[in-house]
């Protein structure tokens, strides 16, 4: 398990040390969340069997009656039992007198992490007894009834964070991985983020939250969607990559401040920061231009930022899409460091080096270098050796020397030396994009470098019938660290216009979109919006190493519910319906022969 730079922070003030191979203190964190980023301390135990939870009882309750619901933790010497609930840990002190011992029975038998409802008096702890580590250290609970709610079988894992175990026995008991400060940690606060940016758009701000359909039809361009079968032959759904269309739709409607917390659906494969399921924060707004959707979004982030961290600076730096590859080999820099690539042709034009001046008499051909401070004091020969390998091996991406420069700075860090602080947070907006990039299979042929509704530059739209290539758009990235967490543009609101590019330059089918250049032809006001990733926002926050641990029920790498074995097979007759068939591959047939 991590132990991220928050869980310091969050830990601060209370006494128990934390370090790599102490247990996080199940502390009052959830009530210093609470109090972080709302004005008023939730009622936690409302409509409920408990009174209160575990972790709030301090000296100020002695002598109150309390019922408590929570785990068992452990257990010592039959004597003490320690209650656990998200909001801590409480001690509980098992009867031993003869009167009460089917309460001590109960306490003594139920096995670590049964589920128990304990009544009792709250008592101060015998003198030279109170723990100064534990919130609740100074007392105790005197039990006078116990319930076993239910008993726990032989766990998998332990419930503790520092205890390691693989992602793929977190995800297959997933449940129980949930029960970790961490992941208790994670959840609620991304949970309090999410109420915030609610709370700013629609309170503050005048936004709607509008849901709209899962169930959509496939449309041109963008990323690999999943396919719903329906009972019409031939005819299938499918699960929208974002509600992009519906949006825009929404402004023709009238809606002209929308919000969603939205559910998008990319068939693309796991990686550390993607999933085929993910949330974005998705907005879109009328009468708006891009300097409009940069302030709501720096705004929406200082309010909703937590408070255990520094506050926010805005407005956030940004860089033009040329600048960033020219000077970071990437459109998303992470600019927590320098290290910046550097033109440095002229100081070769009258080289002699042969390679150098092989380069340089290539159209567009130049020479780049990126200074490593410090590289020899931290690099040895094999470093640069990696280096080299690296460089060979990524030689045709252009993107290389900005791959270089990460690979640098992995190799640095690996050798002791800070360069990203992860409790740095780095904002940065990206804009001036090309509206086009040429296809990867086919670098003839154009494809849209955001969307196809993205609306062309103002200064560039006289070269859509002439260099298509060359025209900038109005699309606007927003990056973290070094990772793209939203993106955005103003679209097209003209219905000529959008079938021009749709139909000219990207050559797609425009039938399948003619219900949004036929709205586009009823008075659609001019617009914009942005989507953010929350996944990926929230996976920066809190330091955590995958956004699959700020998500409650992940997929695992490969897109697979470890828990459920979703995807799962099913039977001829239940896909007879849907008109579809399963084609098996060879060896698969052969498998299932067996
Ligand atoms: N729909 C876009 C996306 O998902 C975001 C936007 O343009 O608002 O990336």
């Amino acid at each position: 398990m991590y132990f991220p730079s928050w869980l310091s922070q969050l830990c601060r003030g209370l006494s128990r040390p934390i370090g790599r191979t102490t247990q996080p203190t199940w502390g009052s964190f959830s009530r210093s969340l609470a109090l972080s980023s709302q004005r008023r301390i939730p009622e936690f135990s409302s409509f409920i069997a408990r009174t209160n939870t575990c972790g709030e009882l301090r000296s100020s309750h002695l002598g109150q009656e309390v019922t408590l619901c929570g785990w068992i933790q452990y257990r010592r010497q039959n004597i003490f039992l320690v209650l656990r609930d998200f909001h801590g840990l409480v001690q509980v002190v098992i009867p031993q007198d003869e009167s009460a011992a089917s309460v001590k029975k109960i306490l003594c038998e139920a096995p670590l992490e049964s589920v128990v409802q304990v009544s009792g008096t709250v008592i101060s702890r015998p003198p030279g007894q109170e723990n100064p580590k534990m919130p609740t250290g100074e007392i105790e609970i005197k039990v006078k009834t116990a319930e076993l709610l239910n008993s726990c079988k032989r766990l998998p894992f332990e419930i503790k964070d520092f205890v390691k175990k693989t992602e793929a026995l977190r995800l297959q008991y997933r449940y129980l991985d949930l029960r970790s400060f961490q992941m208790q940690y994670n959840l609620r606060l991304r949970s309090q983020v999410v109420m915030k940016m609610r709370e700013y758009l629609c309170n503050l701000h005048g936004f709607v939250d509008i849901e709209t359909p899962t169930l959509f039809k496939r449309t041109p361009g963008g990323a690999k969607e999943f396919l719903v079968p329906s009972r019409e032959p031939g005819k299938f759904y499918s699960l929208p990559q974002s509600p992009q269309q519906f949006k825009q739709l929404l402004m023709v409607g009238g809606l002209d401040r929308y919000f969603q917390v939205a559910r998008c659906y990319r068939d693309e494969g796991s990686r550390p920061d993607r999933q085929p399921e993910f949330t974005q924060i998705d907005i879109e707004m009328s009468f708006v231009d891009q300097t409009g959707i940069r302030s709501l979004i720096e705004g929406l982030l200082q309010y909703s930022w937590p408070s255990d961290k520094n506050p926010l600076v805005v407005p956030f730096p940004s860089m033009t899409f040329a600048e960033a590859l020219a000077t970071y080999g990437t459109d998303k820099p992470d600019t927590r460091f320098g290290m910046k690539i550097v033109d440095i042709s002229n100081a070769f034009r009258n080289t002699e080096v042969r390679f150098l001046q092989d380069a340089l008499s290539k159209p567009q051909g130049t020479v780049k270098a990126m200074c490593v401070r410090e590289g020899a004091n931290y690099l040895k020969r094999k470093d640069i050796e990696s280096i080299r390998k690296f460089a060979a091996d990524h030689f045709n991406e252009c993107s290389l020397l900005g791959k270089l420069r990460l690979a640098c700075a992995d190799l640095l860090e690996m050798k002791g030396m800070v360069l990203r602080d992860p409790a740095q947070f780095s904002f940065l907006w990206v804009v001036d994009f090309p509206l086009f990039l040429p296809k990867e299979e086919n670098p003839m042929e154009l494809e849209s470098a955001h969307h196809p509704f993205t609306a062309p530059h103002p200064g560039d739209i006289h070269l859509l019938y002439t260099e298509p290539e060359k025209v900038r758009s109005q699309h606007y990235d927003l990056v973290l660290n070094g990772t793209e967490i939203g993106g955005g543009s103003i679209r097209i609101h003209d219905a000529e216009l959008q079938h021009y590019i749709l139909a000219t330059l990207l050559k797609e089918d425009v039938k399948l979109l003619s219900h949004l250049l036929q709205a586009l032809d009823y008075g659609a006001p001019p617009h914009g919006g942005i989507a953010l990733g929350l996944d990926r926002l929230m996976c920066l926050v809190t330091g955590a190493p995958s956004i699959r641990d700020v998500i409650a029920f992940p997929k695992s790498f490969r897109g697979h519910d470890l828990m459920s074995n979703a995807p799962d097979s099913v039977p001829p007759q239940e896909l007879k319906p849907y008109h579809i068939q399963v084609s098996w591959p060879a060896d698969s047939e052969a498998e299932r022969a067996h």
